[in-house]
Parts: C-alpha cells; structure tokens; sequence
C-alpha cells in the first residue's frame, strides 16, 4: 500500500500512470510527441490557464475548440450554475433545447433539422448511419489527415492524435469497419473522383472538414468545397461536412456559411455546448426524417441534449450574437498574430507556414505551403517540438502537436498576442537548433 503522504510527494503524472493508459483521458494531452512531461490544469479564465504547479500560459488550446469565448465566460457560467439548481438531468425533453436546436437551423445553412447527441464522435457516427440508410449504399470517402472522432470506420489516415503517434490504423479496429471507407486527397479533386469511380455499389457520403483543423489548419482551395458539392449531387451522395470544429468557429454559420456551400448534412461539436459535452448532426428534413423515432435509423442517449450543456450552447450562441463584430475581431487579430509569426520566423532563418483561417491557425515547419496531409506529414516534426518546448517555457501554451490547429478566443487581445510573438522571436531562435 502506498502511504497518502507517499502520493503527495509523487507527480500528479507518476499516479497517472498507474490507474489510467499513458496517464491521460485523451491520446494527446501526454505531449509525448512534444518529449517533455505533461501539464495539468487547474483553473482556466479568458485566454489564460494555471497548471498544478501553479505556473500561467496563454492558452492557444482552448480545450481543442470549443473555447471561443474564452474560458469561464461569465454568461456561460451563470447559465449552467442556474441550469443545475433546476435538476442535472432529466431523461426527458426539456423546452430549453428546442430554442437551441432553432437557433442551430437558423444560422447553419442546409440544416433543417437538427439532434443532439454528447460528442462529435457521436455525430460523425450517426450522419454516417443516416447517410447509408437514405442512399442504400455503403461506401464513404474520407480524406486523409482528416479525423471525424474515433468510431472504427473513421480510424483510416486519420491524422494529429493518431498520426502523431505514427499509428493511423489502430489496432482493434477490424478490416471490415474499414473495408467501406475509402480515402482521398484533400484538395485534389482527381483523387475524390478516384474513389467515386472505384466505390462498389456506389458512394453512400463524402465526410470531409471544410477546413481542415486535424492536420493543423488546412483551408478549402477555391472551388474545391463547390467541386464536391456537384460530386455528390450527381451521384446521388449525401456531402457530409463534419463542422465540429470549424462550426461557429470560421463564421457565425460555420464554413458552409463562410464558403457559400451548403452540405446535405452537418456534424456540430465543440463550441456547440459552450464547453460542456454536446454535439449534433443536422441537415435537409427528408434526410433527418429518416432518424428514430421519425423513421428507422436507431440513434439515442443516455445525456443527449443534457440540461446543462443546452444550457451553455444557448448562452454561447447569445454572447456571440451580442458582440456584433466578434468574426472580424477574430478575423484582424488572427492577421496581426499571422504577421507577427511570420517575421519572428523570417528574422530567426526558419522556413514556416502559418496557416489560418479566421482564429484557427497552425505553424507548420516547411518551406512551401500544406495543402493536404502529403505535405503535412512532411513537416519537421522535431523542430515543431522544440518550438513548442520553448513557447511552453515562456507562458505560451501550443497545442502539443505539430498536426493540430491552435485557436484564438475572444479574450486573446492585442496585448496578449504582441507577448505571444515576443515569445515567438526567441522560441523560433530555439528551434533551429
Ligand atoms: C473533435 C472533432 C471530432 C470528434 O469530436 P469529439 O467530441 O472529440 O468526439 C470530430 N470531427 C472533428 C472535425 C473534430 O475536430
């Protein structure tokens, strides 16, 4: 037996290891690419985390997504403190989640109807399942570097968690979860029509990231989202866009609002429950009138659509109306933050890429731009890791992957971004190494 004294001299991390794999809850937050220990939170406001050891980042995680606003957002918390005074859970419907879910169709285009389940895997999962069961089909396309959560026919190329632990198959998963799910090249339309060509039976759904967040920060070239949108229409294949991280992230409307392509479904996630577990799939009514108890296609939970995270979704959406300018705001700071990187890294001889689009944004180390996960997988994933190592060790917290987009809030102002390339000018220094 170990002594509770025993424990509190031991690193949080040591007795991590002993009762959970690796020590954490989610394959990336062990750094083990970044080679250096892990860090663990303990209190989180606007753009700034605390650790256990009592050391301040700015924080460019934002809990992979969902922090927007930034953290502890004084109207989302008010809002869940007062939805768990009324109960935690019901088990039942609740008028709350009918004003969300209509102010979720009014703002995503092709979303009609909408239902809430508790994690993008979840919602990647089920549009999937709507998506064979209205076409009969049983083939989809995902592109590689692409990660629609971690279901088994998902877990093919499927990029930052998996490929930064050089393990894109996972072991478990069966050759026939995978045997359908065909993979292309993203940005590169020859490859799509590749795989619409060769898909036995036809092609149940194209999946794709609009802009692509997980192999860091890809965007759409122009024309590429339009190309697949005419792909599937004439195929008769339902265009999955799985928005779990670029929903109300890109646009107000996601990036099918933002690009002017409107999907035949959407998967939501992240910010959707303002920082508490909830996702959805939505899309064109006939399609979603195909989901039980409407129609056939089983899918259900335990917590979907939980009290609380209704609750944080709406006062989310509420703080995102009611700062007009938020996009453009997001939009010009990611522009200064974009500069400021690319001359720290110019001025330290370092070839880089910084990649974004509105407050997502990647640092790849490369000398020529990532269009897809060819090139992503290509970077110098050592240098990202002393780069990383060094922004750590001046208060600026990267996500710990060379293949993950990082994230502006609401609450990273100028300050906090002209500290953040401060810190870059030296780290670049570092990482040449
Ligand atoms: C995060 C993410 C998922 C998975 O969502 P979870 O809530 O982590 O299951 C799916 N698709 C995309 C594009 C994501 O970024």
């Amino acid at each position: 037996m170990t002594s509770p004294s025993t424990l509190l001299t031991r690193s949080w991390i040591d007795r991590a290891r002993q009762v959970t794999p690796g020590g954490v809850h989610s394959p990336v937050r062990a750094f083990a690419a970044m080679q250096c220990e892990p860090i663990a939170i303990v209190e989180a406001k606007g753009a700034r985390l605390t650790d256990s050891e009592g050391r301040d980042y700015i924080d460019y995680i934002g809990a992979w997504g969902p922090a927007l606003l930034g953290h502890a957002h004084p109207a989302v918390e008010e809002a869940v403190v007062a939805a768990a005074r009324r109960g935690l859970v019901f088990g039942l419907a609740s008028p709350p989640e009918v004003d969300l879910a209509e102010r979720m169709v009014s703002r995503v285009p092709g979303c009609q109807m909408i239902r809430f389940v508790v994690t993008g895997t979840e919602a990647t999962m089920s549009a999937v399942r709507v998506a064979r069961a209205a076409t009969g089909r049983r083939v989809i396309v995902k592109f590689a570097g692409a990660y629609h959560g971690h279901a088994d026919m998902f877990l093919v190329s499927a990029g930052s968690g998996a490929a930064t632990f050089g393990t894109p198959d996972s072991p478990g998963v069966t050759p026939g979860a995978v045997e359908d799910t065909a993979i292309a090249r993203f940005n590169d339309l020859e490859s799509v029509d590749r795989c619409f060509r060769d898909a036995e039976g036809g092609v149940a759904a194209v999946i794709v990231e609009p802009v692509v967040g997980n192999m860091g920060c890809v965007p759409p070239e122009p024309g590429f989202l339009e190309a697949l949108r005419d792909r599937c229409t004439r195929a008769g294949a339902v265009l999955i866009f799985d928005e779990v991280m670029s929903g109300f992230r890109v646009s107000r409307g996601g990036a099918a609002a933002r690009y002017g392509v409107t999907p035949d479904l959407v998967t939501l996630g992240k910010i959707a429950g303002g920082g508490v577990p909830l996702a959805a799939f939505g899309g064109q009514w006939a399609l979603m009138q195909q989901v039980a108890p409407a129609g056939p296609v089983y899918v259900a939970g335990t917590y979907a659509a939980h009290p609380l995270a209704v609750a944080a979704g709406l006062a989310t959406l509420d703080a995102i109306d009611a700062m007009l300018d938020l996009y453009d705001t997001l939009e010009q700071r990611g522009a200064r933050l974009q500069q400021g990187l690319e001359a720290a890294a110019r001025a330290a001889g370092v070839p880089v890429q910084v990649q974004r689009v509105g407050s997502m944004w990647t640092v790849f180390f490369s000398a020529r731009p990532i269009r897809s996960w060819d090139d992503a997988s290509s970077v110098d994933r050592q240098a990202f890791a002393r780069f990383f190592r060094a922004m750590l060790a001046r208060g600026v917290l990267l996500p710990p992957s060379a293949f993950e987009s990082a994230f502006l809030s609401a609450a990273h102002d100028d300050g906090i971004i002209d500290q953040t390339i401060q810190a870059a000018q030296a780290a670049f220094a570092e990482a040449r190494a």
